[in-house]
């Protein structure tokens, strides 16, 4: 066996879901939104099984899917991308991710991580050889400290890999945040791989900033995105990566024997959705941002600390003011005793673990926010543990 993958258990998101099927739990653990996503675009992948091409398509991705990629960056992001030569689909961000390390690592490079850290990218930059290194984030503001990025990067850096907005805390890092980091990839010659999925949950009037548009970085930056989570079809798995084309070509190799192709009808569902008018995504965030509003004036009512959430479907809750010091067994506790599922924060992190944070999802429908909050008032009004 392989140490990376055998010494490594099943995924925080997947054993909470399990846990919650197993207690009848409102699951606010995994990251999914309970409305079925917009139904046009649904409809559009069905008639495209139904009418449409089903055999290979291109490997770089459907033409029109990849325009409409360049298209669509351009009108939010203002960036100027070739579809043909810098665009490419992927399997989700998931295999963006995978393919992009695998592509761009040679084994014992270093690369730069942020943690706490989406669950996917240790593993992933272990397997392809790399020795991490890693600069942390605390709450309650969880601000990129400028003597950890030195710290961290060196003249055998060749990866940063940048989650922004940040899933699981919620943050956006701002534009000098973007620069810093841009700014040690410029010193040490390396390549920011950026995986921006939550680019259009942002709240309270903030505008994605993508880490292509820092001076020096266009050509140095790889851009990942998710259909996933710009429609709320997290199973579909469409994604997308952006960078120059030499950088490109090279994701391509890889990409060609990892999955080589994703399924042409949902790639033409989601070139189709990519276009649709500012209304879609302006009321799309307005309905998510509404969703954390009512979650987060429920629990700071029931005397829960909850810490701001900026962007993606997740706010943190501080535990420690409950009397509790260990986020894995108030999780564990939360889903047996109480019937409602959450992430423990520490699952993200490699060393120095944060243990008193807990990320819930609040991408659900009234009526589920409110049964958990039902729930989490029982929980508010247990004792503490000793
Ligand atoms: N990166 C981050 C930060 C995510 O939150 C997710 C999924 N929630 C992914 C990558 C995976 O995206 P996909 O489902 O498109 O593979
Ligand atoms: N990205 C989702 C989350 O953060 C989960 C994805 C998964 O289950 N792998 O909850």
């Amino acid at each position: 066996m392989n140490s990376v993958f055998g010494d490594i258990g099943a995924s925080v998101f997947e054993a909470m879901s399990r846990l919650a099927r197993e207690h009848e739990a409102v699951n606010l653990g995994q990251g999914f939104p309970d409305d079925p996503g917009p139904e046009d675009v649904r409809a559009k992948a069905a008639e495209a099984v139904l009418n449409g091409w089903n055999q290979y398509p291109p490997m770089l991705g459907l033409p029109e899917l990849r325009e409409a990629v360049a298209h669509h960056y351009r009108r939010f992001q203002g960036l100027e991308l070739d579809p043909g030569t810098e665009v490419m689909v992927t399997s989700g961000a998931t295999e963006a991710l995978a393919g992009a390390l695998l592509a761009l690592i040679e084994p014992s490079d270093e690369v730069v991580l942020i943690q706490p850290m989406y669950d996917a990218y240790l593993p992933l930059v272990r397997r392809a050889g790399a020795i991490p290194k890693l600069v942390t984030l605390r709450p309650p503001r969880w601000t990129i400290e400028e003597r950890e990025l030195e710290a961290a990067f060196s003249d055998r850096t060749k990866v940063a890999l940048l989650n922004n907005p940040h899933n699981p805390v919620g943050v956006v890092h701002d534009k000098n945040a973007l620069a810093l980091i841009g700014g040690y990839c410029l010193k040490h010659d390396a390549i920011a791989v950026c995986d921006e999925v939550w680019e259009h949950l942002t709240f309270d009037g903030r505008r994605h900033q993508s880490m292509m548009a820092i001076e020096g970085m266009r050509d140095r930056t790889v851009k990942i995105g998710s259909a996933g989570k710009i429609f709320s079809l997290t199973g579909w798995k469409v994604g997308f990566v952006c960078a120059s084309p030499p950088i490109l070509k090279t994701l391509g190799r890889a990409h060609q024997f990892i999955t080589f192709t994703t399924p042409p009808n949902l790639q033409s569902a989601v070139a189709y959705g990519l276009m649709k008018n500012d209304d879609y995504f302006l009321s799309m965030r307005a309905r998510f941002q509404r969703s954390r509003d009512r979650f987060a004036a429920g629990l700071a009512e029931l005397g829960f600390t909850v810490l701001p959430s900026e962007a993606t479907y997740f706010l943190g809750v501080d535990i420690a003011p409950l009397g509790w010091d260990d986020d894995a067994l108030f999780c564990r506790w939360l889903v047996e005793t109480h019937g409602v599922a959450a992430i423990p924060i520490s699952a993200f992190y490699e060393t120095q673990a944060i243990r008193t944070v807990v990320r819930f999802c609040f991408a659900k429908s009234d009526a589920t926010l409110d049964a958990a909050l039902a729930r989490l008032a029982q929980a508010a009004a247990a004792p503490a543990p000793c």
